[in-house]
Order: C-alpha cells, then structure tokens, then sequence
C-alpha cells in the first residue's frame, strides 16, 4: 500500500510543521480559517472550510507564496493530501481545545482503528484537498481526534 507509505513520511513532517504554524484567522464561531504553514525557503498559506452538511469534513486549500504570487501547493492533489495541509488541520484542532491523535490513509481505515481501546472518546474526520477551486474526494485522509 504506497498510499500509506507515503502518509508515514507525511505524519513526520506534519508533525515538525505544526509546530511553526501559526493561524491567520478563525471565523465568528472561533474555527481556524486559515493557517501559515512556514518551509525552507517560501510559506505555504493554508486555508480551511467546512460544508454545514458535513461538519467533521475540513476541506484544504494550500497555496505556495512564490516571486508571482500565491499558486497552488504541488502537494495537494488527486492522489495525496500535502503535510501542510495536515499541519493546518492539527493546529486548527488545538485551537479548539481538541488534539488530533492519529492520521490514516482514509476514513475506512481510520474507522477501523476506532475499535482499538487507545482511542476510545474520539471522533473521525477526514481532510480534502482542494485544487483551482474543486475538491478533490479521492484524496481524502482520515483523522481521529479528541
Ligand atoms: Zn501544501
């Protein structure tokens, strides 16, 4: 399963890139709108929605700052969503008070591991990438979170 491989390489860096994020706005309801995500050399600006009919989707727009403005991040896309991204969600969670304790390839396989005892009390959530403005439901990665 490549798909999970590489979501082990990006939980690492997901990790790491938390931790320098800072959030740039929240809405009137105090949910994280938008994250900066900072890298090497440039930053990516990571914006978050939410669609009322399904609440516990967070849909993730990563733009790049480049010499000619914002372009969309090379990470996000059909077949993976990009650590930015992942980092965005994790640090809008805290901001709520809540903490996300796991990433999975999908919500199947998140809803899986909700049988192991380590997570009792939490709930799932999954991360959609978004690209020039469409969604991208393939991509989707699962969360837990509490
Ligand atoms: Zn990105």
């Amino acid at each position: 399963m490549t798909s999970r491989l590489n979501l082990s390489s990006r939980r690492q860096n997901v990790t790491a890139a938390a931790q320098l994020a800072t959030v740039k706005s929240s809405d009137k309801l105090g949910r994280v709108r938008s994250v900066e995500v900072p890298g090497h050399h440039t930053y990516r600006l990571v914006l978050l929605s939410r669609l009322d009919s399904a609440p516990n989707t967070i849909i993730a727009e990563c733009l790049m700052q480049t010499k000619i403005g914002m372009i969309p991040c090379k990470g996000n896309g059909r077949t993976t969503t990009c650590y930015h991204s992942l980092a965005a969600v994790r640090v809008a969670a805290e901001e709520c008070g809540a903490r996300v304790v796991g990433w999975f390839a999908d919500e199947k396989d998140a809803e899986r591991s909700l049988n192991l005892k380590q997570f009792a009390g939490c709930k799932i959530g999954r991360v959609v990438p978004k690209i020039v403005g469409k969604t991208i439901n393939k991509s989707a990665v699962g969360f837990l979170w509490r």
